[in-house]
């Protein structure tokens, strides 16, 4: 792979092309020879390329000298939660979350079950990059074993979650990691169940595995025409979830963030809620009713996490459906989400349709400025001071991920393109008016300042 091995999701890129055995045996090995770890849990979805990275990683990580415990086909989350509560040193998940089949990767965990931050990442990269692995003599080799503690995880779960109601939900796992799992553990709920595409097959013949309004339109069906209470579907490896509402309605992300934000802000006095820059502003409309603060951090479940111990916040969430409940662990959770989702309704006595609808919604554009790779830094530097003076009413200021303002009316935040030669605008405003102005403004700077 070219340039940066890890990015803010760990490694990723085409199985066996990209994230190759080879790679997956240095990424064992880098993480047995950095950390120093005596023993590694490692999970994997149900891609077909997982079970080979699996084994390869496991070779590197015996060849450090490090045990690996072996948990077969895992969510995430699980993994996340088994690496701490299996006193483990490390855990390693082979997975490309919600990206298509062909896709692959390995995101690293530490003993507090919390993704590797960027310095650990760094760490291991420079000694695959220097290829300073630790190998051990033959008398002192790892050894492997596989072992399945789910229901260590299921049982925590339940234990945070008690439902009176007997829910009747749909659920849908599209053949990813929560295939057995989420339907496994709603039962244990008290759920009334049923199951679509609830079997394992890195062909992802169902659906995209990526929870959205366009590949859950089946289920949305299903929920409607069997008059389920609620329909709950998840990414490839389960630490998103997304919902249909009892009308067989797609569940907007943000409104249900903002809605279940407000409800635990309601909750927690004074509570701190952290999203990333991307969210509407709804969010801050709908905890602001019960006093507490929102605290925006770059796009990326990893950022939020960290913001969320730092800030000892209560909650947080991206609107792609990842949230993360720091009182069970700090990786994003559906089958949690889902649980807790179901409890909330019930703490207010609603439907989910009624749930969603008190958050409001806003107009939302979104723009692309063609820009030269080799230009962006300069112009991203420039930017600043440029937006901040042109728009001299803004409220607030950030550069966590790009520039964002928070205006009377709205916000406008200007980021580049990780991966494309573009400059990249979003706005929200109060109406669509607004809106329009504040992307006008905007979209006319940033071409000045790509023409200079
Ligand atoms: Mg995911």
């Amino acid at each position: 792979m070219n340039g940066k091995l890890f990015g803010s999701s760990g490694v990723r890129g085409l199985a066996n092309v990209e994230v190759t055995p080879s790679l997956a045996a240095e990424i064992g090995a880098a993480v047995a020879t950095c950390s120093k770890p005596l023993k590694v849990v490692v999970g994997r979805d149900t891609r077909t390329s997982s079970a080979m990275l699996e084994d390869a990683a496991v070779a590197g990580l015996l060849s450090g000298g490090a045990d690996a415990w072996q948990l077969g086909i895992v969510p995430t989350p699980v993994l996340a939660f088994l690496t701490k509560r299996l006193k483990a040193d490390a855990g390693i998940m082979i997975t490309a979350s919600h990206n298509p089949p062909q896709y692959n990767g390995l995101k690293i965990f530490n003993a507090d079950g919390m993704a590797y931050a960027m310095k650990s990442q760094d760490k291991v990269e420079e000694t695959i990059r220097k290829k300073k692995f630790k190998r051990i003599d033959w008398a002192d080799l790892g050894e492997s074993q596989r072992a399945d503690e789910n229901r260590l995880y299921a049982e925590a779960v339940c234990r945070k979650t008690k439902l009176s109601r007997k829910w009747h939900v749909v659920v849908d796992p599209g053949c990813g990691a929560t295939y057995s799992l989420a339907p496994h553990i709603l039962k244990g709920l008290g759920c009334r169940v049923t199951s679509l595409n609830a079997q394992a097959d890195g062909f992802f013949p169902a659906r995209s595995p990526e929870p959205n309004m366009e590949s859950l339109k089946p289920l949305a069906k299903v929920v409607k025409c069997l008059g389920a209470d609620v329909g709950v579907a998840y990414d490839g490896d389960g630490d998103r979830a997304a919902f249909i509402d009892e009308k067989g309605n797609f569940a907007d992300f943000d409104r249900t963030l903002a809605a279940y934000a407000a409800h635990v802000a309601e909750q927690n006095a004074g509570a701190v809620i952290v999203t990333n820059v991307e969210a509407s502003m709804s969010i801050e409309k709908m905890v602001a009713q019960h006093h507490g603060k929102v605290v925006r951090t770059r796009v990326g479940d990893v950022y939020v996490s960290e913001e969320i111990k730092k800030r000892k916040a209560v909650f947080g969430g991206e609107p792609c459906g990842a949230w993360i409940h720091p009182q069970l662990h700090y990786c994003p959770d559906g089958i949690l989400t889902s649980a807790l989702l179901l409890k909330t309704l019930e703490d207010e006595d609603t439907e989910l349709s009624e749930f969603v609808v008190q958050a409001p919604v806003y107009p939302t554009i979104r723009k692309n400025v063609a820009c030269k790779n080799t230009h962006k830094h300069r112009i991203m530097k420039q930017l600043g001071d440029s937006l901040r003076s042109a728009f001299p009413e803004h409220k607030e200021t950030s550069d966590v991920d790009g520039v964002r303002l928070t205006l009377e009316e709205g916000w406008i935040l200007v980021r580049a393109s990780g991966t494309e030669p573009l400059i990249r605008l979003t706005v929200e405003g109060e109406s669509l008016r607004t809106a329009n102005n504040i992307m006008e403004k905007g979209t006319l700077l940033v071409k000045k300042l790509v023409k200079e």
